[in-house]
């Protein structure tokens, strides 16, 4: 439309595979019948969408660290230092097994809020811990995965620092994970001090 044009676009430290850019709005005019849901209602429904997407930036963690976890087993099994497969130092497996555990519990919350959401549950907290956690075990899988990777863990060779580097989305888009806090602790506080 006249007045709308995309701007540079950015270079990212990950999720290269999806363009983020500038957009610029000079003096656009945007017919009536272009409206979104109801008149004065923007903000509600942008809050409501961000319940939503919360679930699928969390669903992206997920696929992040179980992705980071397949890595780093397979590589801990084949990487043969002082005569054994490095998967058989506890050190490595103690990771591999934080690893699967945060994932999996990451996937469980993730259900449940989508299980809410589709049986039309209130689930803005549940939404903000899910992807929360998620992000959070995003994290630490695919730093972990690098270290048990070692020296390729840091090349491009395995995909384990892509992930790493995708990861930060996690962490920042859909809103960053300290206002994920700031959401839980208010829904907490409504719930069990409901008079506040
Ligand atoms: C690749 C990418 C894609 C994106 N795609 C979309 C999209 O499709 N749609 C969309 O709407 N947005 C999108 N975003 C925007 C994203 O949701 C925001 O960048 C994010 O919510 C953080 O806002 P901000 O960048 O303005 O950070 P700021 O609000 O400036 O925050 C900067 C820092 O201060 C902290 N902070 C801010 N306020 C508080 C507070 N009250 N208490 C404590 N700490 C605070 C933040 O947690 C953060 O650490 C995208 C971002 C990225 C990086």
């Amino acid at each position: 439309m006249k007045g709308f044009s995309a701007g540079k676009k950015e270079n990212k430290l990950g999720c290269r595979g999806s363009d983020t850019a500038y957009m610029h709005f000079d003096d656009l005019r945007i017919p009536a019948w272009h409206l979104l849901g109801n008149e004065g209602e923007g903000f509600k429904q942008f809050m409501i969408t961000l319940d939503g997407g919360r679930i699928s930036i969390g669903a992206m963690g997920v696929g992040l660290a179980q992705a980071a976890l397949e890595v780093a087993v397979k590589y801990s099994e084949s990487r043969v230092q002082f005569g054994k497969p490095i998967s058989r130092n506890q050190a490595i497996q103690f990771k591999l097994a934080d690893m699967a555990m945060q994932t999996e519990a990451a996937r469980l919350l993730i259900y449940k809020t989508a299980w809410m959401k589709d049986n039309g549950y209130p689930y803005t907290k549940y939404s903000a811990m899910c992807k929360l956690y998620a992000s959070e075990a995003a994290n630490f899988c695919t730093y972990q995965a690098i270290q048990v990777l070692g020296a390729y863990g840091y090349t491009e060779r395995y995909a384990a620092e892509r992930y790493f580097r995708d990861m930060k989305l996690c962490e920042i888009g859909e809103g960053t994970s300290e206002i994920q806090r700031i959401v839980i602790s208010r829904e907490l506080i409504r719930e069990l001090v409901p008079m506040v």
